[in-house]
């Protein structure tokens, strides 16, 4: 895990000499349950199935590529936050992660609220039935039709990101002649990755009010000015794939330090704070994230403790889990098209997808892992880049994965840990088409987003 522990994040991570991987797994053909949904497992051909049904089926049926989704490994986790904050908490899925319909109802099913960042998210999440007040509304530059729909759908808290966002939204809701409960999105100067997380008095980046200088004392003071705004908390978000939780406790520190504050200066004590998201998964065996009800407790205390020290009544917590509720609960499955020995380097293995599907490895570095698995095999691992099929030599799916030696065309391999900001960083690079998102529960698949077309394509090019 070296590489991805570097302070400043993944992508700072790559200086390692070449071949600096981890040796071959003892058996290929083992599937990891920490990477894979929890209703995988290979029948007695060797076939990969998941939620009942095999993968050779699902590519006969729906193509490939495709993302297969497993609807109650999804359920599963949603409960799982669900249960393990309770009654005092509140549990945002951010849809940024993944966001269809189908994934909408099943939240809501389950009793989570949802994190949107834009009018199609909005729109995606009113269309499916979210009740606006389990909905939040994000964004560093939300448009005043944004923010006209969200506060007229009645949104249960927009999250100001700005000076200028709060009287814009305090102007929209006062000629909406309503009262828009919202949160104030501070910076505290914790970047957290991975194992690492830096804290500073500054953060140099685009999103929230910094602590710093007390600029964000002062958003709130102008806010609790504002008749039409109801301010009822103070939000914060740290990172991504963190798995250490000293980040969060330095935030949580900082955060309750601006509620003391604010009660000293205006008698008034915040009901809410919100810790953001940002909680790791499995990519590869080498991690190990935290169960959601360990990371319940350890905020809870963290905040509890916090809040006793600064004699304050504890606030309301919510967090905003993306990646650790879908993550998991999704893989692609592409097919083998050319398989191609570097003489003394690797082996190439060309899949059907790409860059287009997930872009994560080429933008952050990701590390993912890759399984054959429409059989066994018991050839010898050889070491392969899975790479797809666009016109970039950095269109690479999986930099270092060893793969069984009689890897050949035809064969289906598939990347678990997909569900997380693959089909919603999907793309149409080089014009192809994207892959539909197929759910698959008890013996049944079915496709809850279809698969691109090129009549789709030429839709909006209208010439
Ligand atoms: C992206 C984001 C999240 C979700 O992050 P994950 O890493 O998917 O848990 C939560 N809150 C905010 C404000 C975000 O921007």
């Amino acid at each position: 895990m070296s590489r991805s522990a570097h302070p400043a994040g993944p992508r700072h991570a790559d200086v390692l000499p070449e071949g600096h991987y981890s040796a071959p797994p003892t058996d290929l053909n083992a599937l990891d349950p920490k990477v894979w949904s929890q209703t995988v497992t290979r029948d007695e051909h060797g076939v990969l199935t998941v939620g009942g049904i095999d993968v050779k089926r699902l590519a006969e049926e729906y193509g490939t590529p495709a993302y297969v989704l497993d609807e109650d490994d999804f359920r599963s986790r949603a409960r799982a936050w669900r249960t393990a904050f309770g009654e005092n908490a509140d549990v945002f899925y951010a849809g940024k992660a993944f966001l269809s319909r189908a994934v909408v109802r099943w939240l809501n099913e389950e009793g989570l609220n949802l994190d949107v960042c834009s009018g199609g998210e909005l729109a995606t999440a009113l269309s499916a039935g979210m009740p606006a007040e389990r909905i939040a509304f994000h964004g560093n530059n939300k448009s005043a039709a944004e923010i006209r729909r969200a506060v007229e759908a009645g949104v249960g808290r927009i999250v100001l990101d700005s000076f200028q966002e709060i009287v814009r939204v305090a102007h929209i809701a006062r000629e909406l002649g309503t009262r828009q409960r919202v949160q104030i999105r501070v910076t505290v100067g914790v970047e957290a990755h991975t194992h690492e997380f830096i804290a500073t008095a500054h953060e140099d980046q685009k999103f929230g009010i910094p602590l710093a200088g007390g600029q964000a004392a002062e958003a709130v003071r102008r806010a609790l000015q504002l008749d039409s705004l109801e301010v009822i908390g103070i939000h914060s978000h740290i990172g991504s794939q963190i798995f250490d939780m000293s980040g969060f406790e330095v935030a949580a520190h900082r955060v309750v330090g601006l509620l003391k504050d604010i009660r000293d200066e205006h008698g008034v004590e915040l009901p809410e704070i919100d810790l953001g998201g940002g909680l790791g998964i499995a990519y590869t065996s080498d991690d190990d994230p935290r169960e959601p009800h360990e990371i319940a407790k350890a905020l809870s205390e963290i905040v509890t403790r916090e809040c006793e020290a600064a004699k304050l009544r504890t606030p309301r917590i919510s967090v905003e889990p993306g990646r650790a509720i879908v993550g998991p609960t999704a893989f692609t499955l592409y097919e083998v098209g050319t398989v191609k020995p570097l003489e003394g380097l690797r082996t190439y293995v060309s899949v059907d997808g790409g860059m287009s599907d997930n872009i994560r490895t080429a933008l952050y570095d990701a590390e993912y892992s890759v399984a054959l698995v429409s059989r066994s095999s018991d050839a010898a691992p050889m070491l392969t880049r899975v790479v797809g099929k666009h016109c970039e030599s950095g269109d690479i799916v999986v930099k270092d994965a060893f793969l069984p030696g009689d890897l050949a065309p035809g064969d289906l391999i598939a990347v678990p840990a997909t569900g997380a900001y693959c089909r919603s960083m999907a793309s149409n690079y080089n014009h192809v088409l994207r892959p539909p998102v197929v759910a698959v529960k008890d013996g049944q698949a079915r496709v809850i987003v279809r698969r691109e077309t090129e009549e789709d394509l030429l839709r909006l090019d209208v010439g």
